[in-house]
């Protein structure tokens, strides 16, 4: 980002149902040259203190008009999410800080053409193994579904630069997947759970095809022996008790229910609207690579390899750049 060395830093808020994000500016290089660089930071929304302590100790909050009592108008930021609105009081009465609040849908969306319009390599795919960068052209890139996985899930098909339709979402999202695995496993952070999960084995307590028809009636049948019938499935004709089971397998079962579950869905909704790209944000991706394989390999499987699942680098904080790039408006 070139921008005067001398400009104060720019900060933009994304107030989510589970975690806040922040993308802010900070110089780099120095000099006449010297230009901006973003960085990223996320809280989670209960430390909503943590988040402002930080922001204090960035200097990102430095009010130009409290302290000196004058009239001048308190430093303006813009935020998005739910939480905008939620908490712009406190901002406003503790912190000096108004809060400009803009519409998360919008901003999800320019934070996702903001990146695959400007950063080489920002978009990726995951499959088999591989992380491979896909250039995309500008020609070529409308239209496209997102579907950014939070807390819930929304699925928009983007069309152009501020062009969009929020087509559906879902509930049953990265918080109902978490929330289950703070009580199943007894993890402490989705870090923790998504490590439980890397070691965890989901055939102890999902069902298989295999487990139902029996291996000769599925060769003969043509059924792949190893596909998911029910998550979970296992669960109810074993005599074990929660305890019994490792939190490992446990994670890792939620884990595979729930990505395959929202890749599963995306796919229906980018069939019917005659979608070959699927780009997918939010925290719950989190950069983890098996959530991305597993992603790929459902919407390859039931798309018979008609489309593609595409993922972004700082796929957690596509409302908070959005909102950032709206600094340019
Ligand atoms: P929201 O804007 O609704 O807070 P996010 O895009 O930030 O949504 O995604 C939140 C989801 O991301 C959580 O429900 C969880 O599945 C996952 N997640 C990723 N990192 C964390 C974290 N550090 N703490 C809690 N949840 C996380």
């Amino acid at each position: 980002l070139p921008r005067q060395p001398a400009a104060p830093p720019l900060l933009a808020l994304d107030i989510g149902g589970t975690l806040i994000k922040l993308v802010y500016t900070a110089s780099c290089g120095g000099g006449a040259a010297g230009g901006a660089e973003l960085r990223f930071a996320k809280f989670e929304r209960r430390k909503l203190q943590e988040c402002i302590e930080f922001l204090r100790a960035q200097g990102l909050l430095r009010c130009n008009g409290s302290t000196t009592g004058s009239s001048k108008e308190n430093v303006t930021l813009k935020a998005t999410g739910g939480g905008a609105y939620k908490f712009a009081d406190d901002f406003r009465e503790k912190l000096g800080v108004c809060l400009d609040k803009l519409d998360e849908m919008d901003s999800v969306v320019s934070g996702a053409n903001f990146l695959l319009q400007n950063i080489p390599g920002a978009a990726f795919t995951h499959m088999n193994g591989k992380r491979s960068s896909i250039d995309i052209s500008p020609n070529n890139l409308f239209p496209y579904l997102l579907v950014n996985i939070g807390s819930g899930v929304s699925i928009l098909k983007v069309t152009g630069n501020r062009k969009f339709e929020r087509v559906t979402g879902t509930h049953i999202g990265g918080g109902t997947m978490f929330g289950l695995a703070k009580l199943l496993t007894g993890c402490k952070s989705y870090d923790e759970f998504l490590q439980l999960s890397q070691k965890g084995d989901n055939f102890v307590l999902d069902l298989i095809v295999k487990d139902i028809c029996g291996e000769l009636v599925c060769q003969k049948q043509g059924l792949s022996t190893s596909t998911l019938a029910s998550s979970f499935g296992k669960v109810i004709t074993s005599k074990k008790k929660l305890t019994d089971y490792r939190p490992e397998d446990l994670a890792s079962t939620l884990l595979s229910a729930f990505t395959y579950n929202i890749a599963q869905i995306s796919f229906l909704v980018a069939s019917l609207l005659g979608l070959r790209r699927v780009f997918f944000g939010g925290s719950y991706i989190r950069g983890h690579k098996s959530t991305m394989e597993n992603i790929s390999y459902a919407i390859d499987f039931w798309s018979q390899s008609q489309m593609q699942a595409v993922f972004l680098q700082h796929e957690g904080y596509l409302g908070a750049l959005g909102a950032l790039m709206s600094y340019g408006d």
